[in-house]
């Protein structure tokens, strides 16, 4: 997981662990950690620290993280299961089908003796090969061969890729019955253009660090001179960044959905033999593909015109040995960790061999592992209860339609078919995905790893040659997070995150609404946010705005980019609220919906008082405590520039805009979170 997620949830919890002064089964009862509160700052002045300073404060993060949150508790528990699940395939010796794959790929991932013992054996022939690449065609070739479905923007944001494109197929947004093969920007090493550009002291610390790394590199593939390498690859990289589409032009559906005919690639991205590329990825009876960053694919295909061939296998070579870093030596594994955990991230250690082998296991057969997850995890009163809060929830938002002054009878007809239409998946998919013909070895990690991303490609594929199967799921159950799909108009909420202490039948409805259903109401609410609003009742990206609404709408998201734009965590640097804003229409959208829903769950009687809380006050506690975070220096300054998200210290003020709060706690003019009722933003 080297990209965070965008449109998703990402990781929320009522982490009760900090409550040291108080019993489990008093915590269990109260629902709050009301230890991790620091009650002597004002709600009003700071409600993030008033709801949270006492863990701030007792929380360290951990040596092998960059960050720690809330979450952090579901995610050790998932850990522990998955990890239980796989020994026991790979301790079944005997173990056949997806049985024999798990235990096959997590037992090679982990023997480090082997690893060890080949060296750079394993990945010799590809070296070869880029050394052998001799002309334009051999280069198109190649580019085309390793092309690899490894970006998707609108599911799991993943918008980096080392290869020079990243393909992607999902919904045709122009015909959403079919699929599309939709292709991306990449080649680069470092997280976002940005990282390349930016002239500021930091910036220019990393490169000198990058370059170090990348000659470091070199040195493990046996090349001689390499600081004249290195060079060679961050000058090529920074040429290919500079052609790059920014991260917010990036997320927008409407600026990315660019159909061209396969035969116009020649004339409108001239430079690359695209010819040779598509027939090597087996794209060649694709008619049309859709160009995301269309400048971006056209400036790189130009450079490889351009640029001298030993420079792109410098950039080849180079990037075969980063990405394969986990499955080569320990040696190479750590140099990877020391630039890309250590110095991009600010982690003092890697994880645990054992923990990265879970991780990658999962991340390679993740429907395999979720299956038994679920059996095993995952009861069906789990899943009728979560049933029953997203109804409540989409009926919330039903209600709010209804009561929109300002939308027109037409645009607000297709927002309600676009709710009854909403496809909503509840702890995993109906249909298990199948893993035939994969082949794993338990003594070769290089090559399972090799081999699984050429099985997924293939599978990618496969999905461009029939209907889009809009029950696949996305997100596998064992994900502690969700996700809403704008172009399937339809929602995964995996088993993972509808557990307790998230959603714990024993505490208070007021809490459960205020962290699961501000989690439902906020995928819920991502149908109706900036870029999913772009999308019809039947998922097609169609503009269904009449010119007021979308004037209305603009003016409302436009305070929302305002209000988060002013939260600076550093002098230098702070949240985007142009690339945020998805995000923080959701978050707002969705403790608005669950907050309906919740009140509307009382029946006009009066919420239970836990722990001298009000129901209101026990809401907005528990949606805050969610909201737990602390960073690492460069792990925070990374996620202002790359993440979709805002930080979640800054999620939990979300609670500005919605005036139960101020009553719930006494919130006056001249507190620092206080915001006029005009300014108040109320968008859905
Ligand atoms: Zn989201």
């Amino acid at each position: 997981m080297r990209r965070p997620a965008l449109r998703t949830f990402v990781l929320v919890v009522a982490a009760l662990a900090s409550a040291t002064s108080l019993s489990a089964q008093q915590r269990a009862v109260i629902g709050l950690d009301l230890a991790g509160m620091d009650t002597t700052v004002r709600a009003g002045v700071d409600f993030y620290r008033y709801a949270n300073g006492g863990w701030e404060r007792a929380t360290e993060i951990p040596a092998d993280r960059s960050s720690v949150r809330a979450s952090a508790v579901t995610d050790q528990r998932a850990r522990t299961q998955l990890t239980a699940i796989i020994r026991e395939d790979a301790a079944a010796r005997r173990g056949s089908g997806d049985r024999q794959r798990i235990g096959a790929f997590y037992t090679a991932f982990l023997d480090t003796v082997t690893l060890a013992s080949r060296g750079m054996a394993p990945i010799r022939p590809l070296l070869d090969s880029i050394g052998k690449i001799g002309d334009a065609t051999t280069l198109a070739r190649f580019f085309g061969s390793h092309l690899r479905a490894d970006v998707d923007v609108l599911n799991s944001g993943a918008m980096h890729t080392e290869n020079v494109f990243g393909l992607w197929v999902d919904a045709n947004f122009d015909q959403p019955t079919r699929n599309a093969a939709i292709l991306l920007q990449g080649g680069t090493g470092l997280p976002d253009r940005s990282y390349y550009v930016d002239t500021s002291s930091k910036m220019v610390t990393i490169r000198d660090a990058y370059r170090a790394h990348v000659g470091r590199m070199f040195a493990f593939a046996g090349v001689s001179d390499t600081a004249a390498m290195a060079r060679t690859v961050l000058a090529l990289e920074t040429k290919l960044a500079r052609v790059h589409w920014s991260q917010e032009d990036s997320w927008e559906p409407t600026k990315g959905n660019n159909h061209w005919a396969r035969a116009d690639f020649r004339t409108k991205a001239p430079g690359l033999q695209w010819d040779e590329f598509f027939r090597a990825a087996r794209l060649a009876d694709v008619d049309t593909l859709v160009a995301w960053q269309p400048s971006a694919i056209a400036g790189i295909s130009a450079l490889v015109a351009s640029e001298p061939l030993a420079s792109w296998r410098a950039l080849l070579t180079y990037h075969a040995v980063m990405h394969r870093a986990s499955e080569l030596t320990p040696a190479v594994d750590r140099e990877s960790f020391d630039f890309f955990g250590h110095t991009l991230t600010g982690a003092p250690q890697q994880a645990s061999r054992a923990d990265r082998a879970v991780a990658a296991t999962s991340a390679a057969l993740g429907y395999a592992i979720g299956r038994d997850y679920v059996a095993r995890y995952f009861p069906a009163s789990a899943k009728a209860r979560a049933q029953r809060m997203v109804t409540n929830i989409v009926a919330a938002f039903d209600r709010r339609i209804d009561g929109l002054s300002w939308m027109a009878p037409g645009t607000r007809s297709e927002a309600k078919a676009k709710l009854r239409t909403l496809r909503v998946g509840i702890g995993y998919p109906d249909r298990w995905p199948s893993y035939d013909g994969l082949r794993l070895a338990a003594d070769d990690a290089y090559g399972n790893a090799e081999r699984v991303e050429r099985f997924q490609y293939a599978q990618a594929i496969a999905a461009l040659r029939k209907p889009l199967d809009r029950a696949a799921w996305v997100m596998t159950p064992q994900t502690v997070n969700a996700v809403n799909m704008p172009q399937r108009n339809a929602l995964n909420f995996p088993a993972a995150i509808l557990q307790p202490p998230f959603f714990d039948p024993a505490r208070s409805d007021a809490m459960n609404y205020g962290a699961m259903g501000a989690v439902i109401g906020h995928e819920v609410s991502h149908s109706f946010d900036n870029l999913g609003a772009a999308f019809d009742s039947r998922a097609r990206l169609r503009n269904w705005w009449t010119p007021s609404d979308s004037a209305h709408f603009a003016e409302v998201t436009g305070q929302l980019v305002r209000q988060y734009d002013a939260y600076r965590p550093f002098p230098d640097a702070g949240v985007n609220g142009r690339l945020t804003l998805a995000e923080n229409i959701a978050d707002l959208a969705g403790i608005t919906a669950a907050y309906d829903a919740w009140r509307a769950s009382l029946g006009g009687k009066p919420a239970p008082v836990v722990a001298g809380l009000t129901g209101d006050q026990q809401f907005f506690l528990s949606y805050a405590q969610t909201w737990r975070a602390k960073f690492r220096e460069p792990a925070l300054r990374r996620l202002l520039l790359t993440n979709g998200h805002a930080p979640g210290f800054y999620r939990a003020l979300t609670v500005r805009n919605l005036d139960a709060w101020y009553d719930a706690f006494g919130v006056r003019q001249g507190d620092s979170l206080y915001l006029k009722p005009a300014e108040r933003v109320r968008i859905w």
